[in-house]
């Protein structure tokens, strides 16, 4: 389940494979766009916002992708085996050295660069958790904008802050002690800073570690790209001298197990109208 560290990531990994690169091949098997006229433009920026991957092109053309709950994209030297079927291939950009393929992405769209900005607007989206000129101050007036709605349900809406998923939800709620049941205008300020700034910490984390030259053994696995870890989220709220715990995910899919803090049994809720499962430990993030 891609999450804004995961696009990051991949706009990490793809960045310096494609950029400034001519395409020498494309396919977009769905789209009504004639995507042959793309062969032979260069790449001149792969960047994420959000969860959207953005690939701008040289026309002032730029393909916009979400990859929702299954998407991948996987980067591979021409002439290897893929590892998903081409059937599920939703894009395929080859350029010099590297074929960049996209699977099962449900939102492949072609855009004039030029309306990205509206897209991607503050009308539409969020700030960006990750992105360098993340305001936390924007991002808390968003969420004070739905007051009645349930932490866990509000930290998932895009419009409030991008790029925050259903496992860092669950897993950042934790950290902070907080419900994800309890609704927003339940929490009181100071403690939802503490909990935007400790989501865009261990987000940051995240990218940081697996960010191409982190550990070169490792990059070229696609699956690299979707682990996560909010032990770092854990050293930051665990008081001193007590164990941090082990990690790397905390509650998340541990419905059933005994929380690494006090013992109790994790619960599994589900929350919303698209009765997204929330993970909570229900000694600990009391309310
Ligand atoms: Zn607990």
């Amino acid at each position: 389940m891609p999450e804004g560290d995961t696009l990051h990531r991949i706009a990490d990994a793809l960045a310096p494979r494609l950029e400034g690169r001519v395409l020498r091949a494309i396919e977009v098997p769905r789209s009504d766009a004639r995507v042959r006229d793309l062969v032979g433009v260069s790449v001149e920026r792969v960047r994420a916002y959000g969860k959207y991957l953005v690939i701008e092109l040289g026309c002032g053309v730029s393909l916009l992708t979400h990859l929702r709950m299954d998407g991948l994209w996987h980067a591979y030297e021409p002439g290897a085996r893929w590892r998903r079927s081409r059937g599920a291939m939703r894009v395929m950009l080859e350029v010099e050295g590297t074929v960049a393929v996209c699977f099962s992405a449900p939102v492949v769209r072609f855009v004039r660069t030029r309306e990205l900005a509206r897209l991607l607007g503050p009308e539409h989206l969020g700030p960006d958790i990750l992105g360098e000129s993340f305001d936390v101050g924007d991002a808390l007036l968003r969420l004070a904008r739905s007051p009645d709605v349930p932490l866990g349900v509000a930290l998932l809406d895009q419009r409030r802050i991008a790029g925050i998923g259903n496992v860092y939800k669950s897993e950042v709620c934790f950290h902070a002690r907080l419900s994800p049941l309890a609704r927003v205008s339940t929490v009181e300020r100071a403690a939802l800073e503490r909990l935007v700034v400790l989501t865009r910490e261990v987000m940051q984390d995240n990218v940081a570690k697996r960010r191409p030259g982190a550990d070169a053994r490792r990059h070229h696995a696609p699956h690299y790209l979707y682990e996560r870890d909010t032990t770092l989220a854990a050293r930051r709220t665990t008081p001193k001298g007590c164990e941090v715990g082990k990690g790397p995910i905390f509650v998340y899919g541990r419905a059933g197990k005994p929380c690494f803090v006090c013992g109790a049994a994790i619960v599994r809720t589900y929350q919303g109208d698209a009765r997204r499962s929330t993970y909570r430990c229900p000694v600990c993030q009391e309310g």
